[in-house]
């Protein structure tokens, strides 16, 4: 199954490196993919053992839609896709209860500001500076707007990221989500790829003339080599290059770090658990300075889970200790959906990215002056011999399925 003499060597089995994998096969260039865990997918990742239920731990949302790469890769699998959006009843907690109408309005109409707000300041061009920088302040839903759209959905706050890179890679809907998960539909994609598990590069030699990429599973030889591993991997040393790295890329690692997200599934089969309704979601106001809410997704095609969604430094801050998640996260539960209704959530499964050494976090930001970072890393080195690829490199759908996806197609193209 494995070509003895590779034209490329892949490091890693997510989108990236899934996405290189098959465009090399198209090309008829043969590759192997060097994969360290135990699983394909990557950070897109669904399994049913733990709640007896589909449960994304990674991406579960095709944002985007209309221009994601997989949107057309599930449908030609015959795969369900449902349109989250428009059927999801979205709603507000604040003041120590669900939100008014108006209350809703006030806070979509602050969502518009701060949108605004932020695509002038960054069309105005000018010295990078964080996002922060750029919000409206002041207003009674401007720190929820910002938690939201900073530590929630970018999983690091907006103080910590760039304004140009915050910008340019904001996304849209359709978002869409699949029965069997975003995982489910990578693994599928996967299937018939020539993925060697359980091997960890910890060295790899690089050069005009080829790459040698070194683990315990021994050594293995090609003309060039994709690195997909992610930059909190790369950052971390997880892999040492030889000769190391030039000063732009290994500068660029660093300023595309990893923010943490970190999701809470519970089991709610008991009648008195949460009653939200399917594929609803509820956010809840920021209550004062330091407070930094999670947010909820419930019963998605119906299954009794609901998932709490925790981010930013609040996560980090949680990292290593599932136990103190749940129990955050239960305490959440208890604040927005009352202590009877808390009490009544079933067993829970917490994930780990910021642990696990293969991912060191969820996805990217640049930092405050870095824009250009995403570009500079995935510049091509050693004429081409060496690339990396991964959400980090993909200047538009950073941090996102598509944007790995992507970029492992363009640097399997530009393979010399
Ligand atoms: C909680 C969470 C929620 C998310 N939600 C969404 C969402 O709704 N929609 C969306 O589009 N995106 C979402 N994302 C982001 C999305 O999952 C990632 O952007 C994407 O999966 C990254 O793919 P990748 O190929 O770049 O990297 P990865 O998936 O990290 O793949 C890299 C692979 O390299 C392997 N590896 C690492 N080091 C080595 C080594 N030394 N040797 C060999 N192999 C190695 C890893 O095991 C991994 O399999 C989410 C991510 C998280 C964590």
């Amino acid at each position: 199954m494995f070509p003895s003499d590779p034209d490329v060597l892949i490091v890693g089995a997510g989108c990236a490196g899934i996405a290189a994998a098959r465009e090399l096969a198209m090309r008829g260039r043969t590759c192997i993919v060097l994969e360290g865990g135990p699983r394909v997918g990557g950070r897109a990742f669904a399994e049913s053992a733990s709640l007896g239920l589909p449960f994304d731990h990674g991406a579960s949302w095709l944002h985007q839609a209309g221009e994601n790469p997989l949107t057309p890769l599930a449908r030609a699998l015959g795969l369900d896709l449902l349109d989250h959006d428009a059927l999801r009843d979205r709603r507000l907690f604040a003041h120590g209860r669900m939100a008014t109408a108006a209350e809703r309005q006030a806070f979509a109409a602050a969502e518009d500001a701060f949108w605004m707000a932020v695509e002038t300041a960054a069309r105005d061009g000018g010295t990078d500076r964080p996002a922060a920088s750029a919000a409206p302040r002041g207003g009674p839903w401007d720190a929820t707007v910002a938690h939201w759209e900073g530590s929630q959905i970018c999983a690091a706050e907006l103080a910590r990221m760039s304004l140009h890179d915050f910008a340019a890679t904001a996304l849209d809907g359709p978002n869409l989500i699949l029965r069997y998960g975003v995982g489910g539909l990578v693994a599928r994609l996967a299937e018939g790829l020539p993925i060697r598990l359980g091997a960890r590069v910890d060295r790899l030699r690089w050069g005009p003339r080829g790459v040698v990429a070194q683990g315990t599973f021994g050594a293995v030889a090609a003309r060039a080599a994709i690195v997909t591993a992610s930059t909190g991997v790369l950052a971390a040393g997880g892999i040492a290059f030889d000769p190391p790295l030039p000063g732009p890329t290994a500068a660029a690692i660093h300023a595309l770090p990893l923010g943490l997200l970190t999701k809470v599934a519970f089991r709610a089969d008991h009648p008195d658990a949460p009653g939200l309704p399917p594929f609803a979601s509820l956010r809840r106001a920021v209550a004062g300075d330091g407070d930094r809410p999670m947010s909820w997704i419930s019963r998605l095609f119906g299954d009794p889970l609901m998932v709490a969604f925790c981010g930013g430094a609040r996560a980090w801050e949680m990292a290593g200790d599932a136990a103190l998640a749940e129990a955050e996260a239960r305490a959440e539960a208890a604040l927005v959906f009352g202590s009877r209704a808390a009490a009544a959530l079933g067993r829970a499964t917490v994930t780990r990215w910021a642990e696990d050494p293969l991912f060191r976090g969820a996805y990217s930001h640049a930092v405050p002056g870095a824009q250009g970072a995403r570009r500079v890393l995935a510049a091509p080195l050693a004429d081409g011999r060496l690339h990396f690829a991964g959400e980090a490199c993909h200047p538009r759908f950073a941090a996102t399925v598509a944007g790995a996806w992507l970029s492992g197609v363009e640097a399997a193209r530009g393979v010399p």
